[in-house]
């Protein structure tokens, strides 16, 4: 029992342990983990600030969970408000990738350590680790899903065969949107450069492509007006989405111009939210890419309290993202293809009820 009393008033007195005792006040254990996230309009990040709360108390840490609603300012403002009360770690999925700079400043003026969350933080040395996915290869498997869907093998020069797709890039302001768009266009531009794809409203690049704040609503109109001045005289055959959101607008603005049942294109998307779960297994969006938000917020977890334990957290790419001030050591886990033959996939992993998907 004293031990235990020993224990309490270390931690509660803040005092160091010193001289071989096994009783370390400062042991990682309390305090508070300041969470965050960019918006609660995607089920993803509702279920990843859920997630990461749940496992950093099981942890022993308390958590200030805090959603940006989309904007800029509002992000700032939290991430000021967790510094001020001595948050003893930052954990942040970036709204605007590079409007962080001045308030992570502060952070590190005290002594704050951050996580860059899923989405990379550009510009600052003042990132210690990223957690994430294998952002390109979630580009790859979307470009990869086309390809394959359409039918198309190895790239071939002077086939009469051609494919009309419509590609849609992510928000110009999230560090990932460019990882996904090179991920996809790895696979796609050999068959553009063929002649196999073609892009009837000719809007190929990226900066042509992007949808701000991943709005649904955004990339709909893009859509309306993509198909009212393209495709007179053809059909679209597939759509690159990067995201079940804009994927939900894509098909909205199909239907709209009257595709429906199987004249639907195949369109991909990412982060296997439930609506859009059910939309392709009634055959409307085409395939998603998982990314079980669960396993990120434990990766996230592990990371913030190897760091508060002064322990080097286990990453597995220290080459490949660099935020424009250093290479920020990152563990990517690995994505996956979900279309209407694998949902059950969903299920067996306990990432949705059989009855939610039903
Ligand atoms: C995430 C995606 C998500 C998108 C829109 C990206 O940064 O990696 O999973 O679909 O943001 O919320």
């Amino acid at each position: 029992a004293s031990a235990v009393l020993l224990a309490v008033c270390l931690t509660a007195c803040g005092q160091e342990a010193r001289g071989g005792s096994r009783y370390k006040p400062d042991d990682g254990k309390g305090g508070t983990i300041g969470l965050a996230m960019p918006t609660k309009a995607s089920e993803r990040w509702i279920a990843d600030g859920e997630n990461m709360a749940e496992q950093f108390k099981k942890a022993g840490y308390e958590t200030d969970l805090q959603y940006g609603d989309d904007k800029v300012e509002n992000q700032v403002a939290q991430l000021e408000n967790m510094i001020t009360k001595g948050h003893r770690l930052l954990v942040v999925a970036a709204i605007d990738g590079s409007a962080l700079t001045d308030v992570l400043d502060r952070a590190h003026e005290a002594g704050i350590p951050v996580i860059s969350y899923d989405r990379l933080i550009l510009g600052t040395p003042n990132v210690d680790y990223y957690a994430s996915f294998d952002n390109e290869r979630v580009g790859e498997l979307q470009g990869r899903y086309i390809v394959d869907r359409l039918g198309l093998g190895e790239p071939e020069k002077g086939t009469d065969e051609t494919f009309n797709v419509e590609l849609f890039a992510g928000s110009p302001d999230d560090n990932n949107t460019k990882y996904f768009w090179n991920g996809a266009m790895k696979v796609l531009k050999p068959y553009l450069d063929t002649g196999q794809i073609v892009v009837p409203s000719g809007q190929k690049r990226m900066s042509q492509a992007t949808t701000l704040r991943w709005d649904g609503g955004t990339a709909q109109k893009r859509m309306d007006d993509l198909i009212s001045k393209n495709y007179g005289d053809r059909e679209v055959d597939a759509v690159l989405s990067p995201y079940d959101g804009i994927s939900i607008g894509v098909i909205s603005a199909l239907k709209s111009a009257g595709y429906s049942g199987k004249d639907l294109p195949v369109v991909t998307g990412q982060d296997a939210e439930l609506a859009s779960v059910k939309s392709v297994i009634r055959g409307e969006q085409t395939q998603t890419v998982f990314k079980d938000t669960r396993k990120l917020a434990a990766q996230a977890v592990r990371m913030g309290d190897a760091v508060l334990h002064g322990r080097k957290p286990k990453v597995n790419n220290t080459t490949d993202y660099d935020n424009g001030k250093k290479t920020v050591p990152a563990f990517l886990l690995k994505p996956v293809s979900v279309d209407r033959k694998n949902t059950d996939l969903l299920v067996r992993e306990g990432y949705f009820t059989t009855g939610q998907l039903k």
